[in-house]
């Protein structure tokens, strides 16, 4: 196992339904610690959670099992979600298989790391605003980050709902899609699922897996060049020579733009700050999770609880999400970023009247070092330029090994629309 790279919080197996021929059988399987699995330690990478043991699986956990799949273990990731590096784990960073020195990106840099490192031949992300992709392209591999509504986020302990979607990360696009296959679709205990054959103009019955034929003559590639603006040099090159690639495949591109994007990350942080402020009040040490010993009243126990248990970067979120959710502040703040993502969504809406799918580097900077970013939140959040507008407009993306740059991996980002992850898919399966 990784030990070298702290790929993992916890090691346990939790065995797949031996008497299916599923589809995954053999395929061994690491679950970021904010997916619940009855029986094993499940802690968001927080001393909150750090002896929570949930009492039920999520559905993607049992829907991997059923389809024959092992888990092998707990992947460690930024507390609760929040980062972009996995340094804000309460277990320690987590270290880049492809250089070891830096960090695998994040939230979910721990499923990333695992599956390139060899210790899981797949792993189960979450994306808010990019923690799929981001140490997807960091480690070298692909990882998807569904429609909001393709996946059920049930036992998914939740930093913001109205953003994120649970997503598989592997070696190739195949697996990635094959481990899709087996956790979308409805599902009775998260209401925001949806029925493919109810959604207008989806594939009423799509195999994410058969989608990855690398066939993409024909297929309109928009290049939107405010996601290329500002970006590294180096990653600019490599994300455009895999664009190349694709034309040479048979696919168009053509330039786009998608003004709003410069605002996204913004709103991103607003919203996602917001609910976070509001789904982590249940932390409070008398349900579940860590309680301080306190001589003091309900408010005091609340708030030595609260002080012990969560790390700085989470504390910092709990706060601007309460002071921008405050009366006074809400139009100032929350108001002006829901503008943002209805702007953000509807360019997206109108650039995919025009493309099949839209092309851009995932992250615009190279993996950074151990600790470079800890202390400059504000670099960390910009970093999530090119992932957060996806989340707000709640599409499809994959990010997929564009190549290297100073021996250090590259991903591209192909996005696409609501419900056509085939599309990307394809795509992506054209780059490898
Ligand atoms: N880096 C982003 C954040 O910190 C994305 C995290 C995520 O997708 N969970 O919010």
């Amino acid at each position: 196992m990784a030990a070298d790279h702290n790929a993992f919080i916890t090691e346990a197996t939790i065995e797949g339904d031996a008497d299916a021929e599923g589809p995954l059988a053999g395929t061994t399987v690491a679950v970021k610690d904010n997916i619940s699995t009855a029986g094993v330690r499940t802690t968001c990478g927080s001393e909150m959670l750090a002896d929570y043991v949930p009492p039920y699986s999520a559905t993607v956990v049992d829907r991997l099992t059923e389809a024959g799949a092992t888990i092998v273990g707990k992947a460690n990731m930024d507390e609760f979600g929040m980062g972009t590096t996995t340094e804000t784990s309460a277990f320690g960073p987590t270290r880049n298989p492809a250089d070891p020195e830096r960090v695998p990106g994040g939230s979910s840099g721990g499923s990333a790391a695992a599956v390139a490192a060899g210790d899981a031949d797949v792993a189960l992300g979450s994306d808010t605003g990019g923690s799929v992709r981001c140490p997807a392209a960091f480690c070298g591999v692909v990882g998807i980050k569904p429609t909001y509504g393709l996946v059920s986020r049930y036992g998914l302990i939740a930093y913001a709902n109205s953003l994120e979607q649970i997503g598989p990360i592997a070696g190739t696009v195949e697996e990635a899609a094959a481990a899709l296959d087996a956790i979308a679709g409805p599902d009775p205990h998260d209401g925001t699922t949806r029925d493919l054959s109810e959604v207008e103009g989806a594939d009423p019955d799509p195999s994410y897996a058969a989608a990855a034929d690398g066939d993409v003559d024909g297929l309109t590639v928009g290049v939107p060049t405010e996601l290329f603006d500002g970006a590294d040099e180096r990653v600019v090159e490599t994300v455009e020579d895999a664009i190349a690639d694709l034309e040479d495949r048979g696919a168009e591109t053509t330039e786009i733009s998608l003004p709003s994007v410069e605002h996204a990350v913004q709103a991103y942080y607003v919203i996602a700050m917001a609910e976070a402020s509001s789904n982590l009040a249940r932390f409070d040490g008398v349900r579940y999770g860590h309680r301080a010993e306190s001589d003091g009243n309900w408010n005091e126990s609340f708030a030595e609880t609260r002080d012990e248990g969560f790390g700085a970067e989470v504390k910092r979120r709990i706060l601007l999400g309460t002071y921008a959710l405050s009366a006074g502040y809400h139009d100032k703040y929350y108001k002006k970023a829901q503008d943002a993502r209805a702007w953000v969504r509807q360019d997206f809406e109108d650039a995919f009247a025009d493309v099949d799918v839209i092309a851009s580097p995932t992250m615009p900077v190279l993996p950074f070092e151990l600790g470079e970013s800890l202390d400059d939140p504000l670099r960390m959040y910009l970093a999530d330029a090119n992932t957060t507008p996806v989340n707000l407009a709640n599409l499809p993306a994959i990010s997929v090994p564009a190549g290297e740059a100073d021996g250090l991996p590259v991903g591209l980002q192909l996005v696409g629309p609501k419900f056509d992850e085939e599309t990307v898919i394809r795509a992506a399966s054209a780059v490898e």
